[in-house]
């Protein structure tokens, strides 16, 4: 058993029996007198590894074969740089600002092309997903960006933006396979895989082909070139072949839990004991807008810096980690993604339970 539930943004929590199982493999896999960390990217081992992994990502998000698997290296930082550096035909681009990590992306493309704001939440502190079903996108956009889940602020978008038939890019990091998608609906899903797939240094993209080109921006560095990866099964030169490998064990994973419709059932469950909490609480707020709710990242707050910091502390005590929420935000973040078991958020909400009473009077 476990010492402690890591409530992390990330990097963050892993199956339990995904790591046992590496544990295990760690000296030898499966006879080869190795760790995966040891071996040759280029050998026949690697190269079975590296195959089911990508099978097992496109059967649990049924991707199409239209679409190309990528992983690669440089976290999802690096693509902010690389969806403008691929995309980027006509200089333009419209992005919608529902938080840091899109913000950010937006920069970054700035420094590619000119950059259109079409829908914010700033305003309100990034609390909600804007209104896209009517925005405002010119004709020559070469896409429309979105971060589909808002890892700082806890929103998801629960319908996606009308892009009125451009491309739509999202980064997924802290949903992705937290429950199904419909991949035909983007042209590219990327993500970091340290918040629900695995280790950091592993980002992993589904390009739909048509926009993998060779007439990239001048100057786009070979490796943020998708067509590198893609002509090459993500081997053009060494990968992150451990993290590859951890990813392939947690994708096994999903699998055997029943498929990401199952996966999506338990996230709802336990994030609805949480959010039923935070709804019924006296002392403990949500600072979301209910309609946007994330399934996998729950700020919240007592509206008491020192309350929020004294709590933090004890369920520290109570081996219930990493609570503290972002500094733009204060208060508490509870990241619940798919490796939480439901008995970290039950032993959260029961702890939040008795510290509320202890402090109703206080
Ligand atoms: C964590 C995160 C990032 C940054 O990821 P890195 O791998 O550290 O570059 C970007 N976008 C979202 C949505 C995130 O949650």
């Amino acid at each position: 058993m476990r010492k402690v539930y890591n409530f992390s943004a990330g990097p963050a929590m892993l199956p339990e029996e995904v790591l046992r199982e590496a544990a295990e493999e760690m000296l030898d896999y499966q006879g080869s007198g190795m760790s995966v960390m040891e071996m040759s990217h280029r050998g026949k081992i690697f190269d079975g590894i590296i195959k089911d992994a990508e099978q097992d990502l496109r059967d649990l998000l049924s991707v199409p074969d239209n679409y190309k698997v990528l992983f690669m290296q440089g976290g999802a930082w690096t693509q902010f740089a690389a969806v403008p550096m691929n995309l980027m035909v006509n200089r333009k681009a419209v992005y919608i600002v529902t938080g840091q990590w899109a913000k950010k992306a937006s920069q970054e493309a700035a420094k590619y092309g000119e950059v259109i704001i079409a829908a914010s939440s700033e305003d309100q502190t990034f609390s909600y997903i804007p209104d896209c079903s009517d925005l405002e996108i010119p004709e020559d956009t070469d896409y429309v960006y979105i971060c589909e889940n808002n890892t700082i602020y806890g929103t998801k978008y629960h319908t996606l933006p009308d892009t009125k038939g451009h491309t739509l890019v999202a980064d997924v990091s802290s949903c992705f396979l937290s429950e199904p998608m419909d991949i035909t609906k983007y042209g590219v899903i990327y993500g970091g895989a340290q918040k629900n797939i695995g280790p950091a240094g592993v980002v992993i993209a589904i390009v739909r082909e048509d926009l993998i080109r060779d007439d990239v921006l001048e100057g786009t560095p070979t490796m943020l070139k998708w067509k590198t990866h893609a002509d090459n099964g993500s081997l053009f030169n060494t990968p992150p072949a451990y993290g590859i490998y951890i990813c392939g064990k947690v994708f096994k994973w999903l699998k055997a839990q029943g498929g990401l419709e199952a996966v999506r059932d338990n996230n709802v469950k336990k994030a609805a004991i949480l959010y039923d909490f935070l709804d019924e609480s006296s002392l403990f707020k949500g600072t979301v807008r209910r309609e946007d709710r994330s399934l996998m990242n729950v700020p919240f707050v007592t509206g008491n810096k020192d309350l929020d910091a004294e709590f933090v502390k004890a369920a520290e005590a109570q081996g219930l980690v990493s609570l503290k929420g972002h500094r733009s935000v204060g208060g508490m973040r509870a990241s619940i993604y798919n490796a939480m078991p439901i008995e970290g958020v039950e032993k959260l909400v029961s702890f939040m339970k008795d510290f509320e009473s202890s402090h109703k009077n206080g």
